[in-house]
């Protein structure tokens, strides 16, 4: 349930509000929006009577939230959420690039890759320092060392940063130094580090589970929200399906459900989906086309000598192509003043 304040409410009305409801035994959650703050009524079992709010000083309306997921849901907040990292906007009315390779592998790596993206058109830098791996034989990832290899990118190239974290273990390492957080397609349910994820600081990007559906992806969001934690990005990087022409089949259709879903940003990455760098560039132009507020995409210099994910890493200059296609599709369809 939602309880929609009046556009003049006072902080005092929406205080005694939320006391209110957690008198009750609820929990109270607060969701600012542009012209009025809405608060939504959580861990109610069963139905909770309207009537018990629609007489409180400053209360504009009681609406029921028929999604399972609440805070995730466009009922609870119609506006579409932009996350803020430094300069650079997630979210609707803005095409947010994030590049680089699948794994820091050295500093050198790291900041050739920077650098390059960066000339070239990308907002955030991507790079691996704890790899999920399906061999326990693959590189692993450079652990901390490439959690620093990362803050000198920030600091040499001024590209923000984003990493992956696998493990609650680590999560306060990868939370000082990453900008945004990565939860990758294999932790997707992985409850415990959601529930951490809900309460840092720092926005968090959730991979779809290569196995998930859209209202499993949408709870697992609704985990790290319901923990306090409101900045979440979703990204769709394909699911498996039982083609072998590509690693996994890209679900674009993903994009226009999730944006009426929910008013959450959602990106795409076309090079998991892909597993092969030819297949990338053309599914980069159709999640511009469908919608999708940003593409993340794996870039190596010498992905032939890449420790992971080399098949899929584009060249820079295909980089620099990719990014001057995707402005040109995304100023026809949408920027067209
Ligand atoms: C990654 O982005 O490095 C990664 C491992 O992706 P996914 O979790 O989608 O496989
Ligand atoms: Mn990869």
């Amino acid at each position: 349930m939602l309880i929609v304040m009046d556009k003049s409410a006072t902080e005092k009305q929406i205080d005694s509000v939320v006391q209110f409801i957690e008198n009750k035994g609820y929990v109270a959650r607060p969701i600012p929006g542009g012209d009025r703050t809405a608060i939504g009524v959580l861990h109610n079992k069963g139905a909770v009577d309207a009537s018990f709010f629609l007489g409180l000083e400053g209360v504009k309306d009681v609406v029921p939230i028929t999604r399972p997921y609440k805070l995730v849901s466009r009922e609870s907040q119609p506006e579409d959420t932009i996350i803020q990292v430094g300069d650079v906007s997630i979210g609707n009315g803005f095409m947010t690039i994030i590049a680089g390779p699948c794994a820091i592998e050295s500093e050198v790596q790291a900041l050739t890759i920077a650098e390059k993206v960066k000339a070239t058109g990308a907002h955030l830098f991507r790079g691996g320092a704890f790899k999920p791996r399906t061999s326990p034989y693959s590189f692993q990832g450079l652990g901390k060392a490439g959690l620093e290899i990362l803050a000198k990118v920030r600091e040499n190239i001024g590209l923000p940063v984003i990493t992956e974290v696998m493990d609650e273990g680590t999560f306060d390492l990868v939370e000082e130094y990453s900008d945004i957080i990565q939860i990758g397609t294999r932790n997707m349910q992985n409850f415990s580090l959601l529930k951490r994820a809900g309460r840092a600081k720092k926005p968090v990007c959730l991979k779809r589970g290569m196995a998930a559906t859209i209202d499993e992806w949408l709870m697992a969001a609704e985990y790290i929200m319901e923990g306090g934690n409101s900045q979440v990005i979703l990204c769709e990087r394909g699911v498996r399906t039982f083609v072998n022409h590509s690693r996994n089949t890209l679900d674009i259709s993903a994009v226009p459900v999730v944006r009426k879903e929910s008013h959450l940003p959602i990106i795409i990455d076309p090079s998991h989906a892909a597993g092969r760098r030819d297949q990338v560039i053309p599914l980069s132009l159709a999640s511009v086309a469908v919608g999708a507020h940003g593409l993340m995409v794996e870039v190596h210099h010498e992905p032939d000598k890449a420790m992971s994910d080399g098949a899929q890493s584009l060249y820079p200059d295909q980089f620099e192509s990719l990014c001057e296609q995707i402005a040109s599709v995304y100023n026809t369809l949408f920027n067209k003043a």
